[in-house]
């Protein structure tokens, strides 16, 4: 990254919203559920299938989980109506848990109930790494009774291979991802061809177990070598697919979906939008550009 886009950066949290928002528009549906449910009509229409997130993380206390668990609830039942292929995804830390992993646990329970009923599934996301010891109890707690759930694990912790072999036998479902979060490098690989490495190692791991597999990534190097190992160990399109964010990479996910490989696409909602944004803008300078060439217009 380029002395100006280090030093656009530096400022872009203090660019007004109005000018953030149509920037945010290609990360995030919007800020209502009907915003995400006709996303995921569009996607479907393009031959994708769907997550919905809904933005935001660290409440504060129970009553505020509880109003999160009762959005996510409406989403459910938004995804169960427009009878499309998509599940729910959540953060730890959304659903209270540092205020208490037995709150967190509670409400994830309380929703894979819900989840189940309406046939759908549910995927505990993985947050920094001192989250990751109670996101993993929780998992566990929560799979030993609802089949309709999976987990997040993050190739660039040193971590995940013990805690891969760690877990329960049993049908598993997990997303395997780099780790959005930049961890102190006694804990995680921290070079990139590390951790696109132990991504692999990773899924081969997972998938040796008979794990279903969500390759997570937009990184197409990577990606032609999770598809010869997929090739090797002769896996169909039952065992995997791939899964990218909104807005990132698109020509990748029609190659892929091109070839025959199941695509699914995670689509953010919710007026929390603008930190979310402000992350994935931190990854495209060229986007960057844009938003410094609208805030001058304006100035
Ligand atoms: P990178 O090497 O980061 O990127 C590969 C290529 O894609 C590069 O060319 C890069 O410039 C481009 N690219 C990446 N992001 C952007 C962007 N925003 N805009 C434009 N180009 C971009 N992480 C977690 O820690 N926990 C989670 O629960 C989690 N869930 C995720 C769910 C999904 C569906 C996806 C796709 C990612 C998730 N992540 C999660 C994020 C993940 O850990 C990575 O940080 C993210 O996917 C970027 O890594 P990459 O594998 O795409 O490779």
């Amino acid at each position: 990254m380029g002395v100006f886009e280090k030093l656009v950066l530096g400022v872009l949290p203090l660019v007004p919203k109005p000018i953030m928002r149509p920037v945010a528009q290609r990360y995030v549906a919007g800020e209502e559920l009907e915003d995400a449910l006709g996303k995921l009509r569009t996607l479907a229409g393009a031959g994708y299938s769907g997550i919905i997130d809904i933005l935001g993380e660290d409440v504060e206390g129970e009553a505020q989980a509880r109003e999160v668990l009762a959005e996510y609830r409406r989403a459910a039942d938004g995804v169960h109506a427009t009878g499309l292929e998509a599940y729910v995804s959540v953060k730890p830390t959304h659903f209270g848990l540092r205020t208490s992993e037995e709150l967190a646990l509670g409400l994830y329970r309380e929703l894979a109930a819900y989840c189940q009923g309406l046939g759908l599934f549910l995927r505990v996301e993985m947050e920094d790494h001192s989250t990751t010891e109670a996101t993993l109890r929780i998992f566990e707690a929560l799979r030993a009774d609802h089949q309709n759930t999976g987990l997040v694990l993050q190739s660039r912790l040193l971590r995940t291979p013990q805690d891969i072999a760690a877990l329960a036998p049993g049908p598993l479902s997990v997303r395997m991802v780099k780790g959005i979060y930049l961890e102190p490098a006694d804990i995680a690989h921290t070079a990139a061809d590390d951790i696109r490495d132990a991504f692999l190692a990773c899924a081969r791991q997972l998938f040796e177990r008979g794990a279903y597999v969500s390759l997570a990534t937009h990184d197409d190097l990577l990606a032609e070598r999770l598809l010869a190992l997929i090739a090797e160990l002769g896996l169909g399109p039952d065992r995997y697919e791939f899964q990218v964010l909104l807005g990132v990479q698109e020509p990748l996910w029609a190659k892929w979906r091109e070839g025959g490989h199941p695509v699914r696409v995670y689509v953010p909602f919710g007026p929390e939008w603008l930190p979310y944004s402000l992350r994935r803008l931190r990854k495209n300078p060229e986007i960057l550009r844009h938003v410094v060439r609208a805030t001058l217009r304006l100035g």
